[in-house]
């Protein structure tokens, strides 16, 4: 039998991973062949697509290991935009304006971020009051964890004041903000679009697969969208841990589901973030009360560790604070959880070095996003919130790799972008944080993949696998990352992105 010819071959330029290729060939959705030119081109066939490269790298397509994949969807389709906003009254501005577009609807903003803004204080309900007096309205801070409402949206809100609800200034935190975002929720073709939306965007940015966490009945929004056919992203899923009976009950284990939308396990949160102080530390914030919030205790911890893993689930804890992270690793510990079950430690921001000694040995894997860097540095948020200390051992992306930690690169949607995430790894502000080209990528490809066990399918160029593939706009040889853009993108050898003006 001889060689069936390829379905698409792109020739001309490095391969990433791939030492002297040059050129690889697609078949049936699969890498055929990775080669010299030469080689790779005899298995052309009439009816095989060529891609010159002219010099441009191939690179895996990126794997963002932990985003919220409908969030991303919103803000392109239904949110209004506030990361944008350059101070508190420009914020105020562009709400206005939403209600304007939407009259007697709710008006939801996202992604504020006072850091950035002259004014250096968060959003107040009077703020909201004067510039949407006549619809609800709220306003999601850029990390998720702190929302400010209007007073007709605040009525919404049954719970008592305490300490994650302050009607006074309209504030409400994590768990707390759950009825006004329901209330406020869109129609569901609304939310099926977004998915799409959000799949586009992904692809636009070189990413083919997500590790998402996302809502408890997201679910069925995915369904829909991979029946539509506008599911153009491999999505695995980590559920809200209040699921884990639901997929005990019914056995699912990680991996269910199709190759291009998986259930991995479930998600809990150990502390909050840092912009909203409710990350919790073992020392004081620097400028506030308090040492934030611990969400979930050792015990229970290890109690959801030992049930998910006898499932064959994974569970990926977000702590982003040392006290959480103390917590998840005590748990851990405790549970005494096994090596190959490949649970994650989401964001890891302010591990002690010793803490990250039992992080390796306990084997757990670290999902981190470079793109927080652009709070680090003198000046930043981190700095303002944990003082030069903190801030200099933050997101210590070297560390982790100088143990061995398996590490995986994602951002969190904040914003979602690989190549800016990674230019700021190669760029950061303290050297603890510094990885190279290399590094960064395999973390944002390979490592992504092996966080979700599926390293034998994706992440790297080589024969056999998923052709999942990003052409981008040079060679990083010969130009700085900030330069390079993404010019096509693949998904299982299908063409899914292709940059204006590009062939
Ligand atoms: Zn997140």
């Amino acid at each position: 039998m001889g060689a069936m010819p390829a379905d698409l071959i792109l020739h001309g330029g490095p391969i990433f991973g791939a030492e002297g290729a040059d050129a690889l060939a697609v078949r049936c959705g699969r890498i055929a062949a990775v080669g010299p030119a030469a080689e790779v081109l005899s298995l052309r066939g009439p009816e095989t697509v060529l891609v010159p490269l002219r010099g441009r790298a191939v690179l895996p397509g990126f794997f963002d290991a932990h985003v919220h994949f409908l969030r991303v969807g919103l803000e392109k389709t239904f949110y209004v935009d506030l990361s944008g906003a350059r101070s508190l009254s420009q914020a105020l501005e562009l709400l206005a304006a939403g209600a304007k577009a939407r009259p007697g609807e709710w008006v939801v903003g996202r992604a504020w971020d006072e850091s950035r803004w002259p004014e250096r204080r968060y959003l107040e309900r009077a703020d909201l009051d004067r510039a949407v007096p006549k619809q609800p309205c709220y306003a999601m801070r850029v990390d998720g964890h702190l929302l400010v409402a209007n007073t007709l949206a605040l009525a919404r809100c049954t719970r008592p004041d305490g300490e994650l609800v302050d009607r006074d200034l309209g504030h409400l935190r994590e768990e707390a903000a759950g009825e006004l975002v329901r209330a406020a929720r869109p129609d569901r073709e609304t939310l099926v679009e977004a998915l799409a939306a959000a799949s586009r965007h992904a692809a636009a940015l070189g990413i083919t697969a997500v590790a998402d966490m996302p809502g408890s009945d997201h679910l069925p929004l995915y369904q829909a969208a991979l029946r539509r056919g506008t599911l153009k992203t491999r999505a695995f899923l980590y559920l809200p841990v209040d699921l884990l009976p639901s997929l005990r009950a019914l056995g699912i284990e990680k991996g269910f589901g199709s190759p291009l939308l998986a259930i991995q396990g479930v998600k809990v949160f150990a502390d909050g973030s840092l912009g909203a102080r409710t990350a919790a530390l073992s020392s004081p914030y620097r400028d506030g009360k308090g040492t934030g919030q611990l969400l979930v205790e050792r015990a229970r911890l290890a109690r959801l560790w030992a049930e998910a893993e006898e499932a064959g689930l994974q569970v990926a804890v977000h702590a982003i604070g040392d006290r959480a992270i103390e917590e998840v690793l005590a748990a851990a510990e405790l549970a005494r959880i096994s090596p190959s079950a490949r649970h994650r430690i989401e964001h890891l921001e302010l591990p002690s070095a010793s803490q990250l000694d039992r992080v390796a040995a306990l084997g757990l894997l670290a999902s981190m996003q470079p793109n927080f860097l652009q709070w680090s540095g003198p000046g930043g948020m981190y700095a303002e919130r944990l003082g030069p200390e903190r801030d200099a051992a933050i997101d210590p992306h070297r560390e982790v790799l100088a143990r061995g930690i398996p590490l995986a690169l994602g951002s969190d949607g904040m914003p979602m972008g690989p190549l800016y995430g990674i230019g700021l790894a190669l760029r950061p502000p303290h050297p603890p944080q510094r990885l190279s080209w290399t590094e960064a990528v395999r973390a944002y490809t390979e490592g992504a993949a092996y966080a979700v066990g599926a390293e034998k399918e994706l992440g790297t160029i080589a024969r056999g696998k998923r052709a999942d593939l990003v052409v981008l706009s040079d060679d990083p040889a010969r130009t700085t990352p900030d330069k390079l853009q993404v010019d096509l993108t693949f998904l299982g050898g299908e063409r899914v992105y292709t940059r204006e003006g590009v062939r």
